[in-house]
């Protein structure tokens, strides 16, 4: 194929190898062409979604010999811009959506294996069914898939016990550039027999191939969970209460999450859950120890302990199923871009746990001097990792915009002061398009030369979703 008519008739070749049900108008799916906050858009010749391998290799086959960009597309639910088709080249939106199948679930060995468009919620079911669960969890875990969360290296509620998603995957398959198939599906705990080519899949980003179908590690189910919402003295002492929790049962311990006064405040009003505490404090803790006995002993020594030290004002225990959903939801919602429609400068950031505290204090020192006295340092998140969500809001009034000048000087602050903590700009996130220049201040020339030269390798006509992640990144304009 050459000339100006492509792209018109790569996409009237895709038409007929993928039949009715196999493609998509994307004048019909306007949803799929904007990202989840809607800051990115892009207009595909077509919207594919292959049902079998098979038919990935010809999307892909016919995409290359057309020099036309192929973007995958999971769930949709990235954070950083990573799903949307190109606007500057013409691309072929490739939805797993059709690949939807587990295709086995393995208690003896502890494993599930699952196509790429499988959700995190649908694996998680699976599991269940054998008396299993999924290590891997998050709010978006109904739309999310598989093979998203692997390239993204996703990670979510349970990191703490179970890890990253990385953590969690055995073997993997992917579609390549030239339309072979690596087929790394295996099962095994160990095999080292040279470089273990999933990870470069695994956080990749869609920009090294397809990714088809992973094997999923499974855990033994843990049927004793006990979560508990706690008012935290100070901030300053998280660190001693983190150190406690894990003294008591590290294990056991499968979610520390912090949460601001401002955000369940909003819950109450926004979502109407309940308040859980009566006691009010600036932050909050949300833990929950989990195994396969009775929990209570640790978590009543655990707050026990707590208290006694002045760690902790006050804490209740959710006893029943109404109590536990009511905080889970109020976590899960807590992002303020939907609870109050608020936007301004936002961080994925994760540093060395115990520099969370000076994440938090220095980014409300730059707050009040940056954009002034009414703004807000609005953060929640996996308090046990390390990584918090901070958003650095213009005030807590509905529908606020931080102004772009104010939100550009905020962004530089917080990110230089954020690597002098020792920490990253993307925790769990992806770089996406979102990134491209600010993670030049986080990374050497010579980490991304080695990036640049594995999508090289890879993909050498860059197809496989152009313009993002690390390897594009791009060096920073001179800061005035
Ligand atoms: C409400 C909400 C809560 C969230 N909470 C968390 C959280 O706690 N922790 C966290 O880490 N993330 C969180 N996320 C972000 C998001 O859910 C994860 O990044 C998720 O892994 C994306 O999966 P997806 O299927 O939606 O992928 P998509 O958004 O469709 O794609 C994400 C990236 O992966 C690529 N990709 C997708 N599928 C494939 C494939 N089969 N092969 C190759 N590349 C592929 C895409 O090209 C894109 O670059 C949240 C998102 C929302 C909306």
């Amino acid at each position: 194929m050459s000339g100006p008519d492509v792209p018109a008739q790569l996409a009237d070749e895709l038409r007929d190898l993928l039949g009715p049900g196999g493609w998509l108008d994307p004048a019909d799916a306007p949803g799929l062409t904007v990202d989840w906050r809607g800051a990115y858009s892009g207009t595909p010749i077509l919207i594919a979604r292959p049902g079998t391998v098979a038919e990935v290799q010809a999307v892909v086959r016919a995409s290359a010999r057309a020099g036309v960009a192929v973007v995958t597309q999971g769930g949709h639910t990235s954070l950083s811009g990573g799903s949307v088709p190109t606007s500057d080249r013409p691309s072929v939106l490739l939805s797993t959506s059709r690949l939807d199948s587990v295709l086995s679930v393995d208690p003896a060995r502890f494993t599930i294996t699952a196509e790429a468009g499988c959700t995190i919620e649908q694996v998680q079911q699976a599991a269940a069914g054998v008396d299993r669960q999924l290590g891997m969890d998050w709010g978006a875990r109904g739309t999310a898939t598989v093979g998203g969360a692997v390239s993204t290296n996703a990670g979510g509620l349970n990191v703490l016990r179970y890890g990253s998603t990385r953590e969690n995957i055995l073997g993997l398959s992917a579609v390549l550039a030239d339309g072979r198939v690596f087929d790394g599906l295996r099962a095994l705990r160990k095999d080292n027999t040279g470089y273990d080519l999933k990870h470069l899949f695994i956080g990749g980003e869609g920009s090294l191939g397809v990714v088809t179908a992973v094997v999923l590690k499974l855990y033994p189910r843990q049927d004793h969970h006990r979560s508990m919402f706690a008012a935290i003295s100070d901030l300053g002492q998280v660190n001693d209460l983190y150190g406690l929790a894990c003294a008591i049962d590290h294990g056991g311990l499968t979610a520390f999450e912090l949460v601001p006064e401002m955000g369940l405040a909003a819950a109450v009003v926004e979502i109407g859950v309940a308040r859980p505490i009566t006691t009010v404090s600036d932050w909050y803790l949300l833990a929950r120890f989990s195994g396969s006995v009775p929990m209570d002993d640790k978590v009543t020594r655990f707050l026990g302990e707590a208290v006694e030290a002045g760690l902790l004002l006050d804490a209740v225990v959710a006893d029943t199923a109404a109590q536990e959903e009511n905080l889970w939801r109020m976590r899960d919602e807590l992002p303020p871009e939907t609870l109050i429609d608020c936007k301004g400068a936002k961080f994925d950031a994760a540093v060395p746990i115990d520099r969370i505290v000076d994440l938090q204090f220095g980014a409300e020192a730059i707050a009040g001097e940056i954009c002034g006295p009414d703004a807000v340092v609005f953060s929640f998140g996996h308090l046990g990792d390390g990584n918090l969500h901070v958003y650095v809001l213009p005030s807590l009034e509905r529908g606020g915009r931080l102004a772009p000048e104010l939100v550009a000087a905020t962004t530089a602050a917080v990110d230089d002061l954020i690597w002098s903590l020792g920490g990253t700009i993307s925790a769990e996130h992806g770089v996406g398009q979102d990134l491209l220049v600010r993670l030049a201040g986080q990374k050497s020339e010579v980490e991304l030369d080695l990036m640049r030269r594995l999508k090289k390798a890879l993909d050498p006509d860059d197809m496989f979703n152009p313009g993002r992640g690390a390897h594009c990144v791009v060096a920073a304009p001179a800061r005035p």
